[in-house]
This record gives structure tokens, C-alpha cells and sequence, in this order.
């Protein structure tokens, strides 16, 4: 087939799809779905002995390390209950450093020699599992001839039951870490900073008269955006398909510039899609909640409910996996990448962070009257100035090849990391730097003009979108994330600087207390002092503003633009500081993190820098030259009919064309010269990547952009913007 031939015959599959009949009956009613296939505290109450339960919860919800006696009664009574559920294999899920999720498979059933097979599980095979998997990044942390790597249940997050038309999996959730213990994974440290948050956040609540604290944990709600294409056109770009982002294509000339699409009518096919995959999320116990479309053509978005951040990171990571599945079944595909179509909007994964636990609730909560809130007003004051000491962490934290493409562009946060709090917090912090608050700006209301509807109540802090890190009420919103990302980077972070914090601002408490100051006035300077000296990382002006950089220049407010300008904050003697007090990270592990970011930033374009020099030569380039034959042949028949030709269109095609050859020609040396080795090898293998190959790339893609929009039609070979944007 032609590449026109693909198109045509494209579109027509679009036009003629019927979605998959609707399996929606009344058995399977959200309400009833809900949690059928987890193996959830509920479930376990009804099926383990009452001291196993017990003991399992105070694992859950105390810290309390788990009794190896108590896993092979859990481990039974797991398998029995996935046996019911038509399980025939059980897997260790863990979540290396590809940012990817893992699982190795294992069969229930072992045979017993007489010809026949028993289902074996053992609480030592559900609490330890050794998969080889020593292919998956580790950053020098594993040398091939220990490469032993080892997965570890987590207790605190559910197995569940994965559902396949071939057979049922049990899934356990994992950490996955090295011989000596070190973390190959985004769950470990993920557990390990929400100990140091839970531990500084309970010496606060003590000093405020809480005793007896439940855990403290952080809360992660995360707002997916993601775009739908059908499957056709995807299978027919090899860019969307190796790099999940195209690498050519000129801006459809209907963007978004209508804003037609933004929360508009979802059309039929997706709605179907986003149904079939809410109820499977919500079999898996995955709270989807609210959907819309999104900014961009063919752009959406899912945000479940928030939960505790280490089962909001294992839930988002099934989310992804099950979009991807669902989306297959209804001719489309998911695509995550933070920038799939140039000059479209881009896409984000916002992480809202709150600390708290069930009984208290999130700690961010102002009230009415958050002046007089001082433990508000604490815990609000310990993120600002965590964001403000280590904003460097937080944007090393959202670093990547692909959501590069979109930090600092007109659309996403830009790459500085600021606060917005709003009027109502803004003013009450500005009372609290010149003295003491003592008053806070109420709700306002608003009158429609209609007499029928209400006067409705307005927030006293307005949003702001252009901020990277914006308080919404009852929670912080850390806007920069990428779509592709998992969301434990970034809560790993903010868990451990805030820990930080709440751990200063104990310490100080602590010692006012022992020599006899007063609370409130210990409080009361201690809030002080913070928004003095870190009040420079809030701002709640336009982010997207041309004064915005040169203002937080003049703050001292680091503007990290790219990966690479960004990853080294990891290896900052500070950073690794912080995160070995706080047992997150040990140095070695940071440097396997700082060394895996650098690789894969490397690897990211190294891909895309190949698949544009082959898709350049072998699918670009002859479409051009065909077209530019055609024009040639016109020519020669219209002097040969004595008609003077025009050669200007000859000739508009002619010049990219050289300048498309020119450029594949630069792309190619580019991509044969070798990058320094030696010590940083991994870091001039990406600043080779940044500084070589994309420019590089981005000069093959003018020129070809040039050229699509001068080939006839029925020769361009590739689906287009405006094809893979509005055709769903
Ligand atoms: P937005 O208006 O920002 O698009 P959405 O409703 O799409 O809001 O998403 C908000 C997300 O924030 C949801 O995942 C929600 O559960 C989460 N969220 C709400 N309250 C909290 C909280 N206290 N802590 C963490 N996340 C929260
Ligand atoms: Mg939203």
C-alpha cells in the first residue's frame, strides 16, 4: 500500500467503526463493581483469622514490620480467595526506573510428582520474589556478577486480581531492590519518605496537643491528561509509534484557538472507551472521578480521588496500563507523551499533594479563619519553605527528555518552581512578615443577574494555571509533572522536603518549649522568620508574563530549563544530604538516579534522532521527489503544448528539498559522531543528545514541514495533524 492508500483506507475504518456493544448491565454498576477484584481490608477482615487481621492493620496503619508467621496465613487465605476469582498465576508487580511497570508471572499450581498439581503459595513466596530481571536501569548499583535483584510485598498497598480473556493474575505489589538492599525502584524510597513525613509530621501535631496520631501520610490526588488518535493513523506513523510523539507534521489550520473542544460535548467513541475503562478501574478499587475533554483537539483528562500517595502511584501506573489495553479494544490509542504534536497543547500529570490521615483529615485545611489556624498556617509555612530551599529538587524531580517539550512553553508551568497561595493566604502572609495576622479576607459572593439561581459563594483565593506549584484550598497542586511520568519521583520529593521542614520547625518548637517561651509566640516568630526568608519563592503573578524570568532572577529564583540543567541539583552536596537524614536515599542511590536521568535523557532522543534520519530518508524524502517529478513532467508537457511554463513551483519545491537533504545529510554525521568518554560519559552522551542531535533533528522537520504543505495530498505519505487531531 501506498502512504496515500494508508490514509484513505484510515479514514474510512474511522468512519465505518462501531464501538464494541456496551457489557454495561445492571451487575456492574459502579456501585457494585467497586473493589471486586481487591483484595481489600474488607475482604481480609472476612477471611483471616481475627489476630492475623489484626496484626496485618497495625502493618497498615501503624508501621508496625510485619510477622513472618502472619504472611503464610495472609498468603493462604490470598490464594484462595484469587483461586475463587479464577487466578492460575500470581505476580510480583514492581516499578523499576524505566518509569514502566514490571511484573514476572509465577503458576499457582506446582506439580506433585503422581501426575497431578497442587496450588502452592507460601507466606515466603508471597513476601520475597526474585526475578532476575537485571536488564531493568540500575545506575551502577548492580554489577552483572551480583546482579541478584529481590521483590518485597508491600503490605500497605492491595493486591488485586488482573483480569485477562486467557486467565486471571493475582498481583502483588512490590518494592524491588538490589543484593545490599538498595532501592532499584520508585516504590522503595516512596515508602521510605512517607516514614520521615509521617514521623516530623506527629512531632508537630504533638506540639498542638494531638496525641495518639494515626500515621501521617501524604495524599496524592493525580490529574491525568492524555490524547486519543486511532489506531490506524498511530500504526501508520512510525514517529507516533517509536516515541510515542511525532517527530514531523505542520499544525492543523484549525487548532485550538476556538476552544471548541475544551470541556465540550465528549464525543460517543471516547465516552464508550472512557466507560469501559472507568469500570475497570473501578473493579480494581481505583476511584476514577471526574473526566473532561481537555485544551487540545483529541486531548482529555482523568483525575481519580485522592489516596495515600504510595497507592495513588501503584493506582496510576494501573491506570496507564488498563488506558492502554481499553483503548486498543475501541481502535484507539492512549498516548502520554507530554508533547505528542508540536505547537498543540501539551500534556501533564498534576500531582495534588496533602498530608494528613482519615481521622484528621489533610492538614492543609485553612478554615474559616486561617489567620487564627495555627497549625494551618505551620504546616502551610513548612511547604513554602521546602519549595523555596529545595526547588531545584522539585524540578529535577519532573526532568525528562519528553517533558522538556513542554515545561516553559507558553502552555505548562514555566521551569521556574514558585508558590501561588492565593489572595486569601498572600495576605495573610504578608500580615504575618510584618508582625502578626490578625484578620482573614472572607468568602466574597456573586451575584448572576438571574433571579431564579442563588447567589453563589466565591472562593477567597482565585486559580492560577500558569503556576507550577499553586494552593487549592486543601492542598498544594505541583502542576509540572509530565504525562508519561510516574507520579512517586515528585512525591518522593515533596514528601522528604517538607519532611525537612516539619522537622526544623519541630526542632525550633521544641526547644522554645524547653526554655519556657510561649507557644503562640514561639509560633508566632517561628512563621515569621519562614516567610521573611523564603516569601521569594511566592508569587502570584502571570507565569507566563516575559517579566517573570528577570523577576525571579532578581529573587534568586533558579530558572533550570532544560534535563540537563536540572539533574545535577541530585548530586548537590546539599540534596544528598537531605535525603540520606532522612533515610530516603543513600549517596549511591542518588547517584544511580542522577546516572539512569542522564541515560535516559541520552537514549529518549537517540531514538528519535534515528527515526527521524529514517523516516526523513526513506518516507519524506521520495514523496517529495515523486511530487517534484510530477511538477517536472507539468513543465516539460506544457512546453511541449507551446505553453510558457511557470517555474516558480518548481522551483518552491526544489529548494526545500535540497534543504531537506542538506539537513538529513548534517543528522546522519551527527549521529556517527561519537561523544566524549571518560568520567561523564553519561552526561556528555546527553549534552551530545542536546546540543547535536536536536538541532539537528529540528532542521530535517522545518524542512519537511515545509514540504508538506507543497506536496500534493495524494502523495504524503504520513497522516496528518488535522487527520489524527479530529477524526475519533
Ligand atoms: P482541577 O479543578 O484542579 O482540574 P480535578 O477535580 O480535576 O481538579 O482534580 C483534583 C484532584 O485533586 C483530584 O484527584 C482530587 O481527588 C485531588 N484532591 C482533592 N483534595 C485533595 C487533598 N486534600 N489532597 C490531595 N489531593 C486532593
Ligand atoms: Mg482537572
Amino acid at each position: 500500500m501506498t502512504g496515500n492508500m494508508v490514509r484513505t483506507q484510515a479514514i474510512r475504518d474511522v468512519e465505518a467503526y462501531v464501538p464494541p456493544a456496551h457489557r454495561f448491565d445492571e451487575r456492574e454498576a459502579p456501585g457494585e463493581v467497586f473493589g471486586e477484584n481487591v483484595f481489600s481490608k474488607v475482604v481480609m477482615q472476612k477471611r483471616l483469622p481475627k489476630s492475623v487481621y489484626r496484626s496485618v492493620m497495625s502493618t497498615i496503619e501503624h508501621g508496625v514490620t510485619l510477622d513472618p508467621l502472619v504472611a503464610d496465613a495472609v498468603a493462604s487465605a490470598m490464594r484462595d480467595w484469587a483461586l475463587e476469582k479464577g487466578a492460575t498465576h500470581y505476580a510480583h508487580v514492581f516499578y523499576p526506573l524505566t518509569g514502566l511497570t514490571a511484573e514476572k508471572h509465577d503458576s499457582f499450581f506446582e506439580p506433585t510428582g503422581d501426575g497431578t498439581a497442587l496450588a502452592e503459595f507460601s507466606g515466603k513466596t508471597l513476601v520475597q520474589g526474585e526475578p532476575d530481571a537485571s536488564s531493568f536501569p540500575n545506575g551502577g548499583l548492580r554489577n552483572t556478577f551480583e546482579a541478584r535483584g529481590y521483590t518485597g510485598w508491600d503490605v500497605t498497598s492491595p493486591a488485586y486480581v488482573l483480569e485477562n480473556p486467557n486467565g486471571n493474575t493475582l498481583c502483588i505489589p512490590t518494592v524491588f531492590v538490589s543484593m545490599t538492599g538498595e532501592a532499584l525502584d520508585h516504590k522503595t524510597p516512596l515508602l521510605r519518605s512517607q516514614q520521615a513525613l509521617g514521623e516530623h509530621a506527629e512531632r508537630i501535631l504533638n506540639l498542638f496537643g494531638h496525641t495518639n496520631v494515626k500515621k501521617i501520610v501524604s495524599f496524592c490526588g493525580p490529574e491525568q491528561e492524555y490524547f486519543l488518535v486511532d489506531r490506524h493513523f498511530f500504526l501508520a506513523r512510525p514517529d507516533l509509534m517509536n516515541a510515542g510523539r511525532t517527530l514531523f507534521g505542520t499544525k492543523p489550520p484549525k487548532g485550538q484557538e476556538f476552544d471548541d473542544h475544551y470541556f465540550g460535548a465528549i464525543p460517543e467513541r471516547v465516552l464508550g472507551f472512557m466507560m469501559d475503562t472507568e469500570r475497570e478501574l473501578f473493579k480494581l478499587g481505583i476511584p476514577a472521578k471526574t473526566r473532561h475533554n481537555e485544551v487540545a483537539p483529541g486531548q482529555f483528562e482523568i483525575a481519580p480521588m485522592f489516596e495515600p500517595g504510595n497507592i495513588a502511584a501503584d493506582h496510576q501506573q494501573l491506570l496507564m496500563t488498563t488506558f492502554k489495553t481499553i483503548a486498543k479494544k475501541h481502535g484507539m490509542e492512549v498516548l502520554f507523551h507530554e508533547k505528542p504534536f508540536q505547537g498543540v497543547n501539551g500534556s501533564g500529570k498534576h500531582v495534588n499533594f496533602s498530608l494528613g490521615n482519615a481521622e484528621l483529615g489533610s492538614l492543609l485545611v485553612p478554615g474559616d479563619n486561617p489567620h487564627d489556624n495555627a497549625q494551618f498556617l505551620v504546616f502551610c509555612a513548612a511547604v513554602i519553605r521546602a519549595v523555596h530551599l529545595y526547588s531545584g529538587l522539585l524540578r529535577a524531580s519532573v526532568a525528562s527528555a519528553t517533558n522538556d517539550h513542554r515545561l516553559g512553553a507558553n502552555e505548562a508551568p514555566p521551569a521556574i518552581i514558585s508558590i501561588f497561595l492565593g489572595d486569601q493566604l498572600a495576605d495573610i502572609f504578608e500580615q504575618i512578615a510584618s508582625g502578626s495576622a490578625t484578620s482573614s479576607k472572607g468568602k466574597g459572593h456573586m451575584t448572576i443577574g438571574v433571579d431564579t439561581l442563588p447567589v453563589l459563594p466565591t472562593d477567597p483565593g482565585d486559580r492560577n494555571r500558569t503556576s507550577p506549584f499553586a494552593f487549592t484550598g486543601n492542598r498544594f497542586e505541583f502542576r509540572a509533572p509530565g504525562a508519561m511520568q510516574t507520579v512517586s519521583g515528585p512525591i518522593v520529593t515533596i514528601n522528604t522536603i517538607v519532611a525537612e521542614s516539619l522537622d526544623y520547625i519541630a526542632t525550633t518548637l521544641e526547644a522554645a518549649a524547653g526554655e519556657g517561651t510561649n507557644f503562640d509566640q514561639a509560633v508566632q516568630s517561628l512563621l515569621t522568620e519562614i516567610i521573611t526568608e523564603h516569601g521569594a519563592v511566592v508569587f502570584n503573578g502571570d507565569g507566563y508574563a516575559d517579566t517573570w524570568p528577570v523577576e525571579a532572577e532578581k529573587r534568586g529564583l533558579a530558572n533550570l530549563k532544560t534535563t540537563l540543567d536540572a539533574l545535577p541539583a541530585l548530586i548537590a552536596p546539599d540534596a544528598l544530604k537531605l535525603f540520606s537524614k532522612y533515610g530516603v536515599f543513600n549517596e549511591r542511590e542518588m547517584h544511580s538516579r542522577y546516572e539512569i536521568g542522564l541515560e535516559q535523557y541520552a537514549l529518549t532522543i537517540g531514538v528519535e534522532a534515528r527515526l527521524t534520519l529514517e523516516i526523513g530518508t526513506t518516507v519524506i524524502l521520495p514523496a517529495a521527489m515523486r511530487h517534484q517529478t510530477e511538477v517536472a513532467l507539468n513543465i516539460g508537457a506544457l512546453k511541449a503544448a507551446g505553453i510558457e511554463p511557470d517555474y516558480s513551483q518548481l522551483r518552491g519545491v526544489s529548494a526545500p528539498l535540497v534543504a531537506l537533504r542538506e539537513a538529513l545529510n548534517s543528522l546522519r554525521s551527527a549521529l556517527t559522531r561519537e561523544p566524549e568518554q571518560g568520567a561523564d560519559a553519561a552526561f556528555s552522551a546527553a549534552k551530545h543528545a542536546r546540543d547535536a542531535l536536536m538541532p539537528a533533528m529540528s532542521a530535517v522537520r522545518t524542512a519537511a514541514d515545509t514540504l508538506e504543505e507543497l506536496v500534493a495530498d495524494d502523495l504524503w505519505p504520513l497522516p496528518t495533524y488535522q487527520e489524527m487531531l479530529f477524526v475519533l
